[in-house]
């Protein structure tokens, strides 16, 4: 099948009032990007639509691909377009486009004929009835069925004349770069990026924080959290990735600090520095992939101690699904199988066999005193030494 274009359908974004056109604009821009490494393409706005149209050779199957990544959009639909409006050649469009996206005819169909050009000389109900007719009349195996067709066949006159009948479902959500950035703690497991997906979605450009320890965790653990940073890029768009060096800070705790308290007291330098970085990279919220009663620092009161380091509101969109939906979901997005990857992670390091479950504040903050002419040298290193990768979408 050859289609000329494909219309973009977004839903949220036409919610917007006076501001519309800024999202419509921004959607525009976001699709323009996402294409360029798929083909040529020019995107069109017009009559509150989006129009893809390719220029010169294209493949569907990319084409269709790359616009599912792009978030504000609800439906695509490959549209077959004729300057010719007369009412034959819509006809003759009508019955070749049947004939040729369904090689099964045995179908039910339904004509839903649209004119946007009311000057057009018939009524939308008569082209409805005409059209059906000329289908049935050259393809003996359709029924019609206007309750619950199989093939909805969509027919709207504007200036050309427009076809289609697929609606390929779009990721929904609204267009990044429509609500402010925030910073991801993005380790190298299947929950992070997932939260960062999520988050994304609602219009939030991304960047990125990773807790390096070497050499307890290895250049291959780092490059799985590169490579988890480039599947969410397709999505959110270039990502700013921080490779943290955290392996001194770690071991200052770990020579310091009550063993049982030692994940805790990690998650928050790690939340702490997250912020630092947050903050120099204009990001105004933390994301992590942190589930209620995951693991011993995902419960109430740890994530709590570990909250009370944080100044910027922390995203935790993960936090009340259970990690079956959380894999389903990163199998969607494709993440999944790099997730399982079994390098190690920091965190994993130097865990205690029975870390606390339910810390308190004060006695934690008692537990970092011991850390205090020890740790701000470190954590100014730590700061200092962040390693920067482009990850692009
Ligand atoms: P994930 O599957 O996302 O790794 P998890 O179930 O392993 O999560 P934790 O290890 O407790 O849970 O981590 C909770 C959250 O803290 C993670 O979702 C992530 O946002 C952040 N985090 C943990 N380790 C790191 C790290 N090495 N670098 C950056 N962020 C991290
Ligand atoms: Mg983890």
């Amino acid at each position: 099948m050859n289609y000329q274009a494909y219309m973009i359908k977004y839903a949220e974004i036409g919610t917007k009032g006076k501001n519309r056109y800024v999202f419509e604009d921004i959607l525009c821009k976001n699709i323009r990007n996402r294409l360029r490494s798929v083909g040529d393409y020019t995107v069109t706005k017009e009559y509150g639509r989006i129009y893809v149209t390719p220029e010169g050779e294209h493949d569907y199957e990319d084409t269709i691909a790359a616009l599912k990544t792009v978030f504000g959009i609800v439906g695509i639909c490959p549209v077959v377009i004729s300057a010719d409006t007369s009412f034959d050649s819509i006809k003759e469009r009508a019955i070749a486009f049947v004939g040729e996206a369904y090689s099964d005819k045995k179908k039910t169909f339904k004509v839903n004929a649209k004119r946007v050009n009311k000057q057009y000389p018939m009524s939308s109900m008569e082209m409805n009835a005409d059209l059906g007719e000329a289908l049935l009349e050259a393809y003996s195996e359709l029924k019609v069925d206007v309750h619950d067709p199989d093939i909805m066949l969509q027919v709207e006159v504007r200036n050309e004349i427009y076809i289609y009948s697929l609606t390929i479902p779009g990721p929904g959500g609204l267009p990044i770069g429509t609500n402010g950035k925030a910073m991801l703690l993005l380790s190298g497991g299947i929950d992070s990026p997932v939260a960062g997906y999520m988050i994304s979605k609602r219009g939030v450009g991304l960047s990125a924080t990773y807790f390096h320890a070497p050499p307890y965790t290895s250049d291959r653990a780092k490059q799985k959290v590169v490579d988890l940073a480039k599947c969410v890029a397709r999505y959110s768009g270039n990502i700013r990735l921080h490779v943290v060096n955290f392996t001194d800070i770690q071991m200052a705790i770990y020579k310091n600090c009550p063993h049982d308290e030692l994940t805790i007291i990690m998650r928050r330098y790690m939340m702490k520095i997250a912020e630092e970085l947050a903050k120099k990279d204009e990001c105004q919220a933390l994301i992590t992939g942190e589930s209620i009663g995951q693991v011993a620092s995902q419960t109430m009161q740890s994530l709590t101690v570990t909250n009370a380091v944080c100044t910027m509101p922390v995203f935790r969109p993960c936090i009340g699904m259970d990690k079956q939906e959380i894999v389903e979901l990163s199998e969607k997005i494709d993440t999944y199988e790099t997730s399982i990857l079994p390098y190690e992670d920091c965190c994993t390091i130097f865990v205690a066999k029975h870390p606390v479950t339910k810390p308190k504040l004060e006695a934690i903050e008692k537990s970092e005193k011991l850390l205090e002419g020890i740790i701000e040298p470190l954590y100014e290193e730590a700061l200092n030494t962040v390693e920067l990768i482009h990850v692009r979408a």
